[in-house]
């Protein structure tokens, strides 16, 4: 009987107030009630008058998205945790792998050198693979340590034209520009407020990649970055007339060394694309890909406006 000592006292109705009951099977009843006193003639208070709504549906999924929510954070929480130590791991692995490594290169390297001539070419062909496997590994290592670091700047944001970032990075591949007869139009694109070398890397791999998995059966190689501004966000595109991708490779191609070729058809370590979308999801960007096999590929990035 909440209340209703209250409004018999003070005569004042009580509007809307939540209680809950437990019902006979044990479930909660909400109810949100409003009480007024009733008057007789004389305007004395005999008796009061109250109405519940039930409001236990509403409640109850409250409660549950309390607890979801109250989940949810926890998880995250979990997971963020999980993502430091992995990266920490990934750190100190492909760190503490180098020193190791380079003593096996370093005495494969004395191996060919000193005692080549009295191999046969069977032994020389050993010692060529296992050259080429340390360095395939030194290669791995050196990504996996690029990946692990991504996020981790010292540095400023700067304001970047891109513009100018496109063409230093055109210089930086003008051999393959000229091997792939490449013609890459770029659209006039805005200066942004960013981290410059990661900003670099994630076009630089996008564009190496563009310039890389191209088709042999077309004349001329083309690449197209465009820009669109949006409302919160600036989108780019890159588009190429290459190989193309499957639609069931849209997402794995981010996963770290994930690849769909084998390195004999293309070099590669299949770490470009899960370093570039590191870098664009640590900022709040999104990245994805649209793909024809045999047409071309378009990888968009979006970037989120900043001042
Ligand atoms: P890598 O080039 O070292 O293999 P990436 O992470 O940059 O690693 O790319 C992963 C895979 O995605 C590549 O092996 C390739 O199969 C595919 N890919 C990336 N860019 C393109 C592109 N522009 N056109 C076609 N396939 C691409």
């Amino acid at each position: 009987y909440t209340h209703d000592m209250e409004i018999l006292q003070t005569g004042k109705p009580v509007i809307n107030y939540e209680e809950v009951f437990t019902r006979a099977n044990g479930k909660k009843l909400w109810l949100l009630t409003s009480k007024v006193p009733l008057r007789n003639n004389q305007n004395e208070i005999i008796g009061i008058l109250g109405i519940g709504r039930d409001i236990t549906d509403r409640k109850v999924a409250e409660e549950n998205l309390k607890k979801s929510n109250l989940d949810l954070e926890k998880y995250i929480k979990d997971i963020v945790i999980s993502n430091q130590e992995l990266e920490q791991f990934a750190y100190v692995a492909s760190h503490d792998l180098q020193e190791p490594l380079r003593m096996v290169t370093s005495f494969l390297t004395q191996l060919d050198n000193k005692y080549s001539h009295s191999l046969d070419e069977k032994g020389k062909t050993y010692i060529h693979f296992a050259v080429d496997g340390a360095k395939r590994m030194r290669q791995i290592i050196l990504d996996l340590l690029e990946y692990s670091r991504v996020g981790k700047t010292d540095s400023e944001q700067e304001q970047v034209d891109l513009n100018v970032l496109i063409n230093e990075i055109k210089i930086l591949c003008s051999k393959q520009i000229k091997e792939k007869k490449a013609v890459i139009t770029v659209a006039n694109l805005p200066t942004i407020l960013n981290y410059e070398t990661p900003l670099r890397q994630v076009f630089q791999n996008l564009i190496s990649n563009a310039l890389k998995y191209t088709r042999s059966n077309v004349a001329n190689t083309t690449i197209d970055i465009s820009v669109v501004e949006l409302k919160k966000e600036w989108q780019f595109a890159i588009a190429d007339n290459g190989i193309g991708i499957s639609k069931e490779y849209f997402n794995k191609i981010f996963v770290i060394f994930q690849r769909l070729h084998t390195k004999e058809e293309f070099a590669g370590t299949g770490m470009g694309l899960a370093v570039t979308k590191k870098i664009i999801d640590s900022q709040g960007g999104r990245i994805w890909v649209e793909s024809e096999e045999g047409v071309g590929s378009t990888f968009y990035i979006t970037l989120p406006k900043t001042t």
